[in-house]
């Protein structure tokens, strides 16, 4: 479905042990860019999202270059099931050298692992919109959805709980998204790894997108659950970093869903 045409990455540290990537893709609807995120500290390793279908050579080119080659990873976290965040799961899975411990909420778990089909690889909605494709994208979007990512979700993880590696990351349960959508905190730098929960746009953090929102009013109503964090720094999987005043920016967006 999603042509690599351009081995585009760059990264960015945040701090000591967080660097966010960024990822471009060439696919169906045009160019894409996401931002899976890297934390580390000692023995742990963990890439917060996978990324689309195809992008195994950027992630490892790209971890490279942050100094933390692929070989050290082991741990995936998952903030939801959509292609864009567990599309290379898999290869992730197969190619690393150690035992990679996949994690994510326990309502994603079986759309992860493919025993439900996954909500937005939608038949209808997907043939609706190949009709209109070249061939070849027609025909990577078919044997996609014939066969879509999935791995082993070895971890399920519940609001609130504290993972304990790089100094804590707090679980958030930001359903809406997609059912079981969770945002990850990292207590000790103080940046929200927000998934899909809210997206950067034109520089101004903003809400879940509606047009991609699984239930868009429990994506909302899920903002009020982020504000009793002191966050600093919030990093979009959609637009990336922003860090200008965002616990202020994060209590506005949620208090316009009372
Ligand atoms: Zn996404």
């Amino acid at each position: 479905m999603i042509q690599s045409s351009h081995e585009l990455w760059s990264v960015m540290r945040l701090v000591d042990g967080v660097e966010v990537l960024e990822l471009q893709m060439v696919g169906v609807s045009g160019r894409s860019v996401i931002h899976p995120t890297l934390i580390w500290d000692g023995d742990t390793v963990m890439m917060i999202d996978a990324g689309f279908p195809g992008l195994l050579p950027q992630i490892r080119e790209a971890m490279s270059n942050a100094g933390i080659p692929f070989d050290r990873l082991n741990k995936v976290a998952i903030t939801h099931q959509d292609i864009d965040h567990i599309g290379s799961l898999p290869d992730i899975v197969r190619e690393a050298p150690h035992e990679i411990e996949v994690l994510a909420h326990a309502e994603e778990k079986p759309y992860i692992e493919g025993t439900k089909p996954l909500i937005k690889l939608n038949p209808d909605r997907l043939l609706k919109m190949a009709g209109s494709l070249p061939k070849e994208q027609r025909r990577q979007m078919e044997a996609l959805m014939a066969n879509p990512p999935k791995a082993h979700v070895d971890t399920t993880v519940v609001d609130g709980q504290v993972l304990p590696y790089c100094g804590g990351i707090t679980v958030i349960f930001t359903p809406g998204h997609t059912p079981g959508h969770i945002c990850l905190y990292l207590n000790h730098s103080k940046i929200l790894v927000a998934g899909d929960a809210m997206v950067v746009v034109e520089g101004e953090l903003r809400g879940p997108n509606p047009r991609s929102a699984y239930d868009i009013d429990t994506a909302v109503k899920s903002l009020q659950k982020l504000t009793p964090f002191n966050i600093e720094t919030v990093v979009c999987y959609h637009g990336g970093v922003y860090e200008d005043g965002a616990s202020a920016r994060i209590a506005e967006l949620a208090s316009a869903s009372d």
